[in-house]
């Protein structure tokens, strides 16, 4: 399984060469079988950059991904107007999200390209679409077993676990911690993952000092979590367009100080999940930094450190 961050920001893309270490796109993460199915978690920003690089894969098209909705945010479905592979009639597209409390989750999609807010229908992006709301539950999509879990976001948010044979990838972004010790859903839907991707927008002082109910966790509450659920790698995510490279670093620094296995995503950043050959046959998460460094570990589950 192969993870790649084209948008780690949340709120709003920040452009500048003050964010361009970790990343300025919105959320969009691509998830790649190692058959090559293809899975696509958001579609912030981060979207166009992965729909170019599908292009040069695929210049005349027969592509065929599935795109998986947390919730329909800004910074979650404000890349699909530029991501070029749905504007060729021999790529096919699969939707997948929630509705929302007015609008079933097609025509949400449908009015972020309303001539009043956009000059392309999403009608004349000619690629084969389709749409399908989701729910809590189960589904097996191609070689993915995904189960949807609701979590605590104004409007309503969906977490996903995915597991191809024997990987497992958590996506829980847009998510408050709002009870005392770790949240069972967290827990429940991401124990033993090899990864879990969560939201931490703000810091621990920032959510006490005036964020509460906004929507969004910190590193404190992704570790709590993480720890309970037994998950090898913690992966921060939905950085806030107001935390800088340097402000990045030192959560990184802080979320380090309490645990060993945690990293900010960055944009740019593979994770490559795979069988060691070895005897007890270990899995192994390559990580591939986008300034080019690699990172390679053992898996084991995150501990105090
Ligand atoms: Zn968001
Ligand atoms: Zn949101």
């Amino acid at each position: 399984m192969k993870v790649r961050f084209w948008g780690v920001r949340g709120g709003v893309p920040t452009p500048g060469a003050g964010h361009a270490r970790f990343g300025g796109n919105t959320s969009c993460i691509s998830v790649e079988s190692d058959s090559g199915e293809l899975l696509i978690l958001d579609a912030g920003t981060g979207l166009r950059l992965l729909g170019n690089q599908l292009l040069q894969r695929a210049p005349q098209g027969g592509l065929e991904a599935t795109i998986l909705f947390s919730h329909l945010h800004w910074d979650h479905i404000q890349g699909i107007p530029f991501f070029k592979p749905l504007f060729n009639p021999r790529n096919t597209f699969r939707f997948m999200g929630q509705d929302t409390k007015d609008l079933t989750f097609q025509r949400s999609l449908e009015v972020q390209q309303a001539s009043s807010f956009f000059p392309v229908d999403l009608e004349y992006m000619s690629a084969r679409k389709s749409f399908h709301s989701l729910t809590e539950g189960t589904f097996q999509q191609g070689p993915f077993s995904i189960q949807a879990r609701r979590l605590n976001h104004p409007g309503g948010c969906l977490g996903f676990r995915i597991q191809v044979g024997e990987a497992c990838l958590v996506y829980a972004t847009d998510t408050e911690h709002i009870v005392e010790g770790p949240d069972p859903v967290i827990v429940d839907l991401a124990r033993h993952a090899d990864l879990l991707i969560f939201d931490t927008n703000y810091t621990p002082e920032e959510y006490r000092q005036g964020r509460v109910g906004w929507g969004h966790s910190t590193w404190e509450h992704a570790i709590l979590n993480a720890r309970a659920a037994g998950v090898r790698r913690l992966v921060m995510f939905h950085h806030d367009q107001d935390h800088d490279d340097v402000a990045m670093d030192a959560i990184e620094r802080a979320a380090h100080q309490h645990c060993g296995n945690c990293f900010a995503a960055r944009e740019g950043m593979v994770l490559q999940l795979q069988e060691r050959k070895d005897a007890e046959g270990a899995r192994e998460l390559e990580i591939l930094l986008p300034e080019g460094g690699r990172l390679s570990h053992n898996l084991s589950a995150v501990s105090a450190s």
